[in-house]
C-alpha cells in the first residue's frame, strides 16, 4: 500500500503514520525526519536545509524530491510506504507522479487530516511540554512564531495539493479533530473500502483480459466487418430463395412434361393394345391393356426422368426454360 498523509503541522500526521506502519507493515517516509537527520549528520543536504528549517521555510523542491527518489528505491519500501510531509508543493507532487509512473507504482490514497487551525497552536504547545517532560530535545521550529510561519506556508503551498489529488480521485478527507483512536479507526475504515474497490476493479480487469485472451468476440467486430457480414448474409439469403424458386420451377416443368409424355404414352399404348390384339394371340383385351399399362408406366417414368433432367439443365433461367420445355413437349 502506498499512501500520502496530508495536513498542516500539528495535525497528527506523525502519530497516524506510526499506527499505519504497525497495522500494515509498511514504512514511514518522513522528509522532516530525513532532513533533521541530514542536519545532525552535517551532510551537504543538511547544510542547505538547516537554516531554512529553523526559520519555518521550505527546503528547495529538487532537494526533497531527490531524497524521496532515493528512499523509495530501498528494499524496505518495496512492500509499500506512507509519505509524511511530502509532497508539500505542487511541483513536488508532479515530480512524485512522474516518479511513481516511471517505476510503475500505484498510489493508493492521499489522506488529508483536516484540523481547526486555532486548535493547532494548543496542540503544538502540549507536544512541546510532553517532550520536555520526557527529557527530549525540542525542535527548533516548534515555537509559536515559527509555527505560524509554517502554517501560512501550508495554506499557500501545500493546500493546493487537495485539488491536485481530488482531481486524481485519490483524496480522502478525515476529521483530524477526533481523538487519536477515532482518527485511526476512520483511516482504517476508508482504507478497507479503498482496498475492496481496488480488488473489484482488478477482478473486472482480469475478467476482460481472460475474455480477450479466449478470442475475438462477435460483438467486438468492427463496423466495416459487421457491414460485410450483413451483406454476405443477404446474398446468401437471396441465393437460397433463388434456388428454392429454381427447384419449384424444375418440379413444375418436370410435372408438366411428365403429364404430356404420359398422355402420349397412354395414347400410344392403347393404340398398341388394339393393334396387338392379334399379336397377343388369345390373350384377353384386359390383359393386353394391363401389359400396355405397364409399358405406359415405364414410359411415364422415363419421360419424367427426361423431363426433370431437361428442366434442371435450364434451371438458371427456370421460368423461360420451363416454358420453352413445355412448348416443345
Ligand atoms: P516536518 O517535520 O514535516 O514538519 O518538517 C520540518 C521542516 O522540514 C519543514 O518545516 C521544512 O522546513 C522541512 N521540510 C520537510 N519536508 C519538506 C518538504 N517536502 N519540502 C520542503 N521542506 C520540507
Amino acid at each position: 500500500m502506498r499512501l500520502i498523509l496530508l495536513g498542516p503541522p500539528g495535525a497528527g500526521k506523525g502519530t497516524q503514520a506510526q499506527r499505519l506502519v504497525q497495522n500494515h507493515g509498511i514504512v514511514q517516509l518522513s522528509t522532516g525526519d530525513m532532513l533533521r537527520a541530514a542536519v545532525a549528520a552535517q551532510t551537504p543536504t543538511g547544510l542547505i536545509a538547516k537554516d531554512i528549517m529553523a526559520s519555518g521555510g521550505l527546503v528547495p523542491d529538487e532537494v526533497v524530491v531527490s531524497i524521496i527518489a532515493d528512499r523509495i528505491e530501498q528494499g524496505d519500501a518495496r512492500n509499500g510506504f506512507i509519505l509524511d510531509g511530502f509532497p508539500r508543493t505542487v511541483p513536488q507532487a508532479e515530480a512524485l507522479d512522474a516518479l511513481l509512473k516511471k517505476k510503475k507504482l500505484k498510489l493508493d490514497a492521499v489522506i488529508e487530516l483536516r484540523v481547526n487551525e486555532s486548535a493547532l497552536l494548543a496542540r503544538v504547545e502540549k507536544r512541546v511540554a510532553e517532550m520536555l517532560e520526557r527529557g527530549e530535545s525540542v525542535r527548533a521550529d516548534d515555537t509559536p512564531e515559527v509555527l505560524s510561519k509554517r502554517l501560512s506556508n501550508y495554506r499557500a503551498q501545500t493546500e493546493p495539493l487537495v485539488h491536485h489529488y481530488s482531481d486524481k480521485r485519490k483524496l480522502i478527507t478525515i476529521d483530524g479533530m477526533m481523538p487519536i483512536e477515532g482518527v485511526t479507526a476512520e483511516i482504517e475504515r476508508v482504507l478497507a473500502a479503498v482496498t475492496k474497490a481496488d480488488e473489484t476493479t482488478q477482478a473486472a480487469k482480469h475478467k476482460v483480459a481472460t475474455k480477450r485472451a479466449a478470442g475475438p468476440s462477435k460483438r467486438a467486430a468492427s463496423p466495416s466487418k459487421a457491414r460485410k457480414a450483413a451483406k454476405g448474409a443477404k446474398k446468401a439469403a437471396k441465393g437460397t430463395a433463388k434456388k428454392a424458386k429454381s427447384k419449384r420451377v424444375v418440379k413444375k416443368a418436370a410435372k408438366k412434361a411428365t403429364k404430356k409424355v404420359a398422355k402420349k404414352a397412354v395414347k400410344k399404348g392403347t393404340k398398341k393394345v388394339s393393334k396387338s390384339s392379334s399379336v397377343t394371340r388369345g390373350a384377353s383385351r384386359k390383359k393386353a391393356v394391363k401389359a400396355a399399362g405397364n409399358r405406359t408406366g415405364r414410359a411415364v417414368k422415363a419421360a419424367a426422368g427426361r423431363g426433370r433432367k431437361a428442366a434442371k439443365k435450364v434451371a438458371k433461367r427456370p421460368s423461360k426454360a420451363a416454358k420453352r420445355l413445355t412448348k416443345r413437349r
